[in-house]
């Protein structure tokens, strides 16, 4: 369908669930592919994650790619992390 598109905005663009454990307790938390952190289920820690290499690491038409929500979204989920 998309013939020119990032390998890296696969993820962002169709995003499928993941799971992860919690830092806190161990539990598997679900966590989505264009998310930055999800809260455990069992003791409402939220866990943060670096997204893996994605396109906004390389391409420089990232926003156009992702589009601008998710873009942002995620550019500010990265910062706050420090
Ligand atoms: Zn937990
Ligand atoms: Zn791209």
């Amino acid at each position: 369908m998309f013939k020119n598109e990032c390998p890296g905005s696969q993820d962002i663009k169709s995003p499928r669930p993941e799971e992860i454990k919690c830092r806190s307790c161990g539990a598997e938390v679900e966590i989505w592919t264009d998310e930055t952190e999800a809260k455990c289920k069992a003791c409402g820690t939220v866990t943060n994650r670096l997204l893996g290499a994605s396109c906004l690491d390389w391409c420089a038409f990232a926003k156009e790619c992702v589009g601008e929500d998710k873009y942002r979204r995620i550019q500010a989920g990265r910062s706050s992390k420090n």
